[in-house]
């Protein structure tokens, strides 16, 4: 079943310890759908500006990705320049250019009325909540949001998140949204706040997932080398909404196996700059990962227990 995504599609500036990126493809949107088109049929609605690039055009439509809802806008496209810290968990945005993005309110196509699947990346409450209401009968909406929405949209923020069934978040967000610096409490007042389920993002520690009656809790996949972060978390969020897609329902045991998908596609997108990983990566390679991940976090792994 498909996914419909809102979000930016953008050029990034990235600095990193490992060197740095200008202009190169990005967006939360773009993450987003490289990862999601593995597992479901996904959709973007986004705004490019006239010097959006031919071949990253046709980047996201030779990998199957619907871009009917991209709509071309006179002016410049969205940009962003971001430094990493030593400590690739902390980044400073050093410019944010919303450009054609700035007033965009779409209208979406009649099919994409009828989405069963909605991801509202992050953008503003408001953008998100003209999208959400576009679409007729959702059976699964999820979001994403960050520190500045948190800090300068909240009343938009809260009155949108009884719509939302599953909302993504990192550490920081869920302590500022919450008011609680401990996560478990964080996440469990978020989810008071509307949501089924949060996903506390933790960067490098791995992902925390909070719903009524349970809780779970996954490590990142360790690297040796992590060249550039930006995009994890719209990559997670990519494989595990498209997983629920695939799988048509959601139960815990679906929810669970969406979060390790998450980490596992999360795992490739850092390992290079922009979206050269996720657009390059192949099944076969999500498989082996997938299964390395299963091995690094059971303890009673047969490969062990059956000698
Ligand atoms: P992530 O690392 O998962 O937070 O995603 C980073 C991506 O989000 C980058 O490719 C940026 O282009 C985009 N981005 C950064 N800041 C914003 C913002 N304020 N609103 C929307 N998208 C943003």
């Amino acid at each position: 079943m498909s996914i419909v995504a809102v979000g930016t599609i953008g050029y990034d500036t990235v600095e990193t310890q490992h060197g740095s990126v200008a202009a190169a493809l990005g967006g939360s949107v773009s993450y987003f759908a490289l990862a999601a088109r593995f597992f479901a049929p996904v959709s973007i609605v986004a705004a490019v500006g006239t010097d959006f690039r031919a071949e990253d055009v046709r980047l996201f439509a030779d990998r199957g990705i619907d871009l009917r809802g991209m709509v071309r806008r006179e002016g410049p496209t969205f940009r962003w320049h971001g430094r990493y810290h030593e400590d690739m968990n902390i980044r400073d945005t050093i410019s944010l250019a919303l450009n054609v993005f700035a007033d965009f309110m779409p209208n979406l196509l009649p099919d994409q009325h009828r989405a069963d699947y909605v991801f509202l990346a992050n953008i503003s409450p408001d953008l998100q909540r003209h999208v959400l209401d576009q679409v007729a009968s959702p059976k699964v909406v999820a979001a994403d949001t960050m520190n500045h929405w948190i800090a300068n949209d909240r009343a938009a923020l809260v009155r949108l998140l009884p719509r939302i069934d599953i909302l993504t978040l990192n550490d920081e967000e869920a302590r500022m949204l919450s008011g609680e610096h401990n996560l478990v409490k964080a996440g469990r007042a978020i989810i008071k706040m509307g949501p089924d389920t949060v996903l506390v993002k933790r960067g490098e520690y791995g992902v925390l997932q909070f719903s009524k009656d349970a809780m779970f809790a996954v490590p990142a996949y360790p690297l040796e080398e992590v060249i550039d972060p930006t995009g994890a978390g719209d990559t997670f969020a990519g494989a595990f909404m498209g997983y629920i897609a695939r799988k048509g329902v959601i139960n815990e045991a679906v929810l669970r196996t969406a979060v390790v998908y998450g980490c596992v596609l999360g795992s490739f997108v850092v390992e290079q700059f922009s979206v050269k990983r996720i657009a390059a990566l192949t099944w076969e390679e999500i498989e082996v990962r997938y299964r390395a991940f299963i091995e690094l976090t059971d303890s009673h792994h047969s490969r062990w227990t059956s000698q």
